[in-house]
């Protein structure tokens, strides 16, 4: 469908999201909500997303057939994870269909060399660099390795998530050894880096430049995933605000990014500050939204790529938010359902499933913001329904 790039997309176009994961489901509820209909691209005939939205096309990334059909259909594109091939967002854009965010930005995210070169280079902007870290491409790249990398974190360019395809390497003659253990692919060397604390700033930029930041979050991942998000910050010192806040602001505008941008940054105990990986999509970490701000990061996503103004990020209480992995399904050795009831019986904790099919250890099956006057009462909140699903703190 071509479309004038200057006017907004109103209700009841059709809008397109690739992937059919949490994220999608989310964001197809969000856009329905206002008025729109949704059709997300998702081969899995159980997607969650997929499963609610008006049109499920269960096609491959690549499948020219489905490709064609979303394209005569949707408006607007846009993808609920980075791992999409960037040829199928540049197929839409060459359809001239408005696609938020675009193939190229996509494309930095996808691969971590490409995308610490990036960061590298907003450094000299923003003065929030990477961490020190080295390409390995080949084992000719061993041992031109500075001594500090040590002991650091081996991370493939490509596919890694949650903590996935990462192998902390605590001396040298430990490396061959991880790199063949990753298939022996394009990888990143990192320092380890002693972390006070992590967060993520969630920034939103619209198609005329307009830009619009979230209150930062404080994050605490188990086992490379997220366990929980916190907002405001407890630790943050407010000095930095601003700082983390522009640089995010920055790395958006140097892409040319259109969309809902995740920007993740680690603390350390000197406050130096560190910026981690960019997520060019609605983030985990950005859950809160949902239930804490005037406008959620799904909303925000829909009013960037359908050219709308964006919404009023204000944070209308406190709140933390706990993820809900697959292993709540099993704390008895059995698999069997986890105590809904004792979440629900919570009056500020909220619920959010993701109708995924089959509970697995390390999926992630939902999240529960929970809501407090202060920041320790929606601690706590979060602490309780934590321990009725049996989640350690
Ligand atoms: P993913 O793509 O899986 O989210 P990340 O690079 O964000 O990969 O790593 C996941 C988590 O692992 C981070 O949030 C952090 O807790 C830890 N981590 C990653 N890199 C480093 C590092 N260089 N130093 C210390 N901790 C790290
Ligand atoms: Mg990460």
């Amino acid at each position: 469908m071509n479309l004038n790039h200057q006017q907004a997309i109103l209700p009841p176009a059709w809008l397109g999201i690739l992937g059919g994961g949490q994220l999608g489901r989310m964001f197809v509820h969000e856009a329905q909500s206002l008025g729109y209909k949704v059709c997300v691209l998702d081969p899995d005939p159980l997607s969650p997303g997929g499963a609610v939205a008006e049109k499920h096309l269960c096609a491959n990334y690549d499948d020219v057939i489905a490709l064609k059909e979303m394209a005569a259909l949707c408006a607007t594109i846009s993808t609920e994870f980075e791992n999409v091939p960037a040829k199928t967002l540049d197929y839409f854009e060459g359809q001239g269909i408005f696609v938020a965010p675009r193939g190229a930005c996509v494309s930095i995210a996808q691969d971590r060399i490409v995308e610490k070169q990036f960061l590298k280079q907003c450094q000299e902007l923003s003065g929030i660099g990477p961490a020190p870290h080295a390409v390995i491409r080949s084992e000719g790249d061993f041992a031109p390795l500075p001594d500090d990398l040590f002991p650091g974190i081996l991370k493939t360019a490509r596919l890694g998530y949650d903590g996935k395809g990462q192998v902390t390497v605590h001396q040298r003659n430990e490396l061959d050894k991880a790199w063949r253990d990753l298939g022996c692919v394009d990888c990143v060397l990192e320092k380890r880096m002693p972390l006070a604390f992590e967060v993520s700033a969630l920034v939103v930029r619209g198609h005329d430049g307009q830009s619009v930041a979230y209150p930062i979050s404080e994050n605490v991942h188990r086992n490379g995933i997220l366990h929980t998000s916190t907002v405001p910050s407890p630790s943050l010192q407010a000095s930095l605000l601003p700082k983390i806040i522009g640089a995010s602001q920055l790395i958006a505008k140097e892409m040319g990014y259109v969309g809902v941008l995740c920007v993740e940054y680690f603390v350390l105990d000197d406050h130096t500050v560190i910026v981690n990986e960019i997520a060019p999509r609605p983030h985990n970490s950005g859950h809160y939204t949902m239930d804490a701000c005037v406008t959620s990061q799904f909303e925000q996503q829909v009013r960037a790529m359908a050219r709308l103004p964006l919404g009023d990020v204000r944070l209308l209480t406190n709140v933390s938010m706990l993820n809900i992995l697959g292993d709540a399904w099993f704390t008895s050795g059995v698999m069997q359902e986890p105590p809904w009831n004792q979440v629900l019986d919570h009056p500020s904790a909220k619920l959010h499933l993701y109708g995924k099919a089959s509970p697995k250890l390390g999926r992630k099956m939902g999240h529960i913001n929970c809501l407090g006057h202060t920041i320790e009462e929606a601690k706590q909140a979060c602490a309780e329904v934590a321990n009725h699903l049996a989640i350690a703190p």
